[in-house]
């Protein structure tokens, strides 16, 4: 099985511009980010990206959304102590 990686895994904040949503495969397709086949009928996951005006939903492997959720989380994380070391208040 030929697997890809490119690099530093992405995050929803900074490529999607949506949310990524469950799908089934209508026939075989490739991940976007590590070039796995998944076969025709199987459960990927579609990340919406904007690009040149069009949403392009990319599809992705359940490993590779995974991942990227992670990414994601860990981000939104270090943004939530930000803001809660923060002392003044905005209210
Ligand atoms: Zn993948």
């Amino acid at each position: 099985m030929l697997k890809k990686r490119r690099g530093k895994i992405p995050s929803l904040l900074s490529f999607s511009t949506g949310k990524p949503y469950k799908d089934t495969t209508k026939k075989e397709a490739k991940c976007n980010r590590c070039n796995l086949v998944i076969l025709k009928g199987k459960t990927c996951f579609k990340v919406p990206k904007r690009s040149n005006g069009f949403t392009n939903d990319k599809i992705h492997c359940l490993t590779c959304v995974q991942e990227i959720l992670q990414q994601t989380q860990k981000e939104i994380d270090e943004v939530k102590e930000e803001l809660q070391n923060t002392e003044e208040s905005v209210l």
